[in-house]
């Protein structure tokens, strides 16, 4: 089993009902077990200033899914939450992120691991120091050195987590 971060997000429709619905069929997913989940963060968009605010988090998943089969079966779960692609950086019901699988690094057209953007953004890297803060990132580093340089920090932790998920 390979253990893979996994960064949700997203800013329409009640974002954290999205989000913890995407944990659940996560955790359904083939020879897949959910492990846990940051607290929300809800963050301002990176893109267009005009649309909501986003919730973030980023969970712990373990699998026996390659990447590749991994990447398909989030990209069918971001279209059962009626995902429209309207605009680079613009909103989204729930957006599912390969941030870490293991140690692997990986680049080809469709995938990049580490996710090749993830240690510019704090609404990332600060959900998943919350559940990893020992964590080494391959080519980048410990979470701890990386966080002081996110660009994208307008961030904050909500006292708020996602519907636990029973076994
Ligand atoms: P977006 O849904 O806007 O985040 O972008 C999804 C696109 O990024 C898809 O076409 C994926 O093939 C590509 N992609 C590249 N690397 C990753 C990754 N690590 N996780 C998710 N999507 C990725």
């Amino acid at each position: 089993m390979a253990s893979v971060y996994i960064g949700l997000g997203g800013n329409l429709d009640c974002p954290k009902s999205h989000i913890s619905q995407g944990l659940i069929e996560l955790n359904h997913l083939p020879n897949t077990k959910y492990i846990i989940c940051s607290s929300f963060y809800q963050s301002k968009p990176m893109g267009p200033q005009d649309q909501p605010d986003y919730i973030n988090a980023v969970a712990k998943i373990i699998t026996m899914l390659t990447p590749e089969n991994l990447l398909l079966c989030l990209q069918q779960i971001e279209k059962n939450h009626q995902r429209i692609k309207t605009r680079h950086w613009g909103e989204r019901t729930l957006d599912l992120d390969i941030l870490l699988y293991e140690d692997i690094q990986l680049k080809t057209v469709r995938l990049t691991i580490p996710h090749p953007r993830m240690h510019e953004r704090g609404f990332v890297m600060y959900p998943l120091e919350e559940i990893a803060p020992h964590l080494i990132i391959p080519s980048m580093g410990h979470i701890r050195e990386l966080i002081p340089h996110c660009i994208y920090t307008d961030i904050t932790k909500l006292d708020e987590t996602p519907y636990p998920i029973s076994a």
